[in-house]
């Protein structure tokens, strides 16, 4: 397998997204319940000061560079770190596959009728999927032993769950053994973006690292989050040897 690098703590693979979707694949045909987190550079800044967050994610089977800020703390720490693998594209990946494996997909998190429409769009892109169930991201602590059992008796090969950090890591973990599922992914924003709610950046947005300002314009309520952008700056220099 790859090799993992430590940055502010976490250990991140470094893997391409073709190694990713290779390594996904493995798990889900193993059976064994096990989780992918894709981080960013907000996600690698609150491990520093969420001890619960940071073995979580060091405790995830694969744990993919989400970000420009990620691959660019890994090369600036010295280590190699081939490309992004955005949590958006692998999920992508995956449902593409999925039809001529005959994988099943549960989708879980965003706001009412999110999934759902997520879950049309992905019928519509990708011909044969089978999503086997949807339920919103908004419940009170009452209400997750039904949801527990929707997920379990929808029997997914792979789990999806929008969120958002670290609820959707800490959720999938805390869990995992009873969910039995091969394979879960804490997905952020992949379900908005998929039933139109949010836009993607440009192309030439993403290659140019810039997909975080990007999504700070769309979403001003987002915007306090770009002063941890610095602040993870700061303290990956520091942290280099
Ligand atoms: N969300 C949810 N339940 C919550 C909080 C958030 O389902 O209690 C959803 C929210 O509707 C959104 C996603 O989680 O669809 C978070 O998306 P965001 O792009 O903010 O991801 P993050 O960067 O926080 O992981």
């Amino acid at each position: 397998m790859s090799e993992r690098v430590e940055i502010l703590g976490v250990k991140v693979d470094a893997v391409t997204m073709a190694e990713a979707v290779d390594f996904a694949e493995r798990l889900i045909s193993a059976r064994k319940p096990s989780t992918i987190a894709t981080v960013n550079a907000e996600m690698l800044l609150r491990a520093t000061y969420d001890a619960e967050f940071k073995s979580v994610l060091n405790a995830a089977e694969l744990v993919v560079p989400d970000g420009a800020g990620t691959v660019w703390a890994a090369r600036h720490l010295g280590y190699e770190m081939p490309e992004r693998v955005a949590g958006y594209d692998l999920v992508q990946e995956l449902l593409k596959i999925a039809p001529a494996k005959s994988q099943r997909i549960f989708m879980f998190g965003s706001a009412p009728g999110v999934a759902d429409k997520a879950k049309a769009k992905a019928e519509n892109l990708y011909r044969g999927i089978n999503i086997v169930g949807t339920r919103n991201g908004y419940f009170q602590a009452e209400d997750e032993p039904e949801i527990i059992a929707q997920i379990k008796n929808s029997k997914p090969d792979i789990l999806l769950a929008a969120l958002g950090f670290p609820k959707q890591e800490k959720w999938l973990a805390a869990h995992k053994a009873e969910l039995n599922v091969p394979v879960s992914i804490g997905v952020g924003g992949t379900f908005d973006v998929m039933a139109g709610v949010v836009r993607r950046a440009p192309r030439w947005m993403q290659r140019a690292k810039l997909e975080w300002l990007f999504r700070a314009l769309l979403q001003p309520s987002r915007a306090g989050r770009l002063v941890a952008l610095p602040k993870f700056v700061w303290e990956v220099h520091k942290s280099k040897k």
